[in-house]
């Protein structure tokens, strides 16, 4: 489609000249250094073709990108059953607060803010050992991509795993409200190593496929699903800056702090976009400009 290649070849240009890039995520020193100054953009459409600008093929770390997935997974293990632990709800505060979940007695408000995997993740380890629930994981990934090269890479998760002080203690906080199963330790490995999957945005906007029910994606999940998942990546895909992305998008979505977004256009289209740098939410900086931009021209917005 020469039409959205040269949408997609004007956006680049854009974010590349406006040069306003934010800052990659301080708090993981692995993700801190990599240079702010890279874009990809990647769309899959409905006719099964796949477009793309910048670096697509570079891996980038899909961090909170991955709560979708085993979101996806959990539901698709327990089903309903996981709301008892977790609610739907955005929050209005930043994806690692712990005030909030105070107020709601150790139930954390959403999947998709880190209270909420760390909840959804303990429900996926349920019975099993770190590696096979992450390997549940991360072949829902590779089966939604259509790609066997999709890996974790160690060296971010370990990297957390030392700083991620904030995390331990919403595991431990959520722990003595019963509303985990495991040790926080080894529950806190498999989140950290789940968030450490990499992926590049061709990968990613293939992935997105089932999400967006396009002809040609692999059956890895239910239209149920589908429906439900989407509608929480509306509604806090992008934590406390979820309702304005709704606002300026129109389309599901979910950031991650490595600077990727996944974002859903239903029955049209399933994009992947990165730029590493952030602004103060934790949502790329570049990546939500080049959203903005992209539903803009195509008119993909829901709404
Ligand atoms: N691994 C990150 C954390 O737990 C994920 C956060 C994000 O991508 O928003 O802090």
């Amino acid at each position: 489609m020469v039409e959205l290649d040269e949408i997609l070849a004007s956006i680049h240009d854009r974010i590349v000249d406006e040069a306003d890039w934010g800052i990659p995520a301080q708090y993981i020193p692995e993700l801190a250094t990599i240079p702010a100054d890279q874009f990809a953009i990647s769309v899959c459409l409905a006719d099964g073709s796949t477009h793309s600008a910048g670096s697509a093929n570079t891996p980038f770390s899909i961090q909170s990108i991955s709560k979708v997935f085993a979101l996806i997974a959990t539901l698709g293990r327990i089903g309903e059953q996981l709301w008892t632990r977790v609610g739907r709800e955005p929050t209005g505060t930043a994806f690692d607060s712990i005030g909030i979940l105070e107020s709601d007695a150790g139930r954390p408000r959403n999947p998709f803010i880190n209270a909420g995997a760390i909840v959804t993740t303990d429900a996926l380890l349920s019975g099993r050992e770190p590696r096979e629930a992450l390997a549940e994981t991360l072949g829902l990934i590779r089966a939604m991509a259509e790609s066997d090269d999709i890996y974790i890479n160690d060296r971010v998760a370990r990297s957390e795993e030392r700083t991620g002080a904030r995390n331990k203690a919403l595991a431990h906080y959520l722990s003595s409200h019963g509303n985990l199963e495991h040790e926080p330790e080894k529950l806190l490995g498999t989140y950290f190593h789940q968030c450490a999957i990499e992926m590049t945005t061709e990968q990613l906007a293939k992935a997105g496929r089932a999400l967006a029910r396009l002809p040609d994606a692999p059956r890895t999940l239910s239209k149920e699903h589908a429906k439900r998942v989407n509608a929480l990546m509306m509604s806090c895909g992008h934590y406390d800056a979820s309702g304005e992305f709704a606002y300026r998008v129109g389309l599901p979505g979910k950031s991650g702090v490595g600077g990727g977004i996944l974002i859903v256009a239903p029955h049209k289209a399933s994009i992947g976009i990165w730029s590493p740098g952030l602004d103060g939410y934790g949502n790329s900086k570049a990546g939500t400009r080049a959203a903005v931009m992209l539903s803009r021209a195509t008119e993909w917005s829901v709404f």
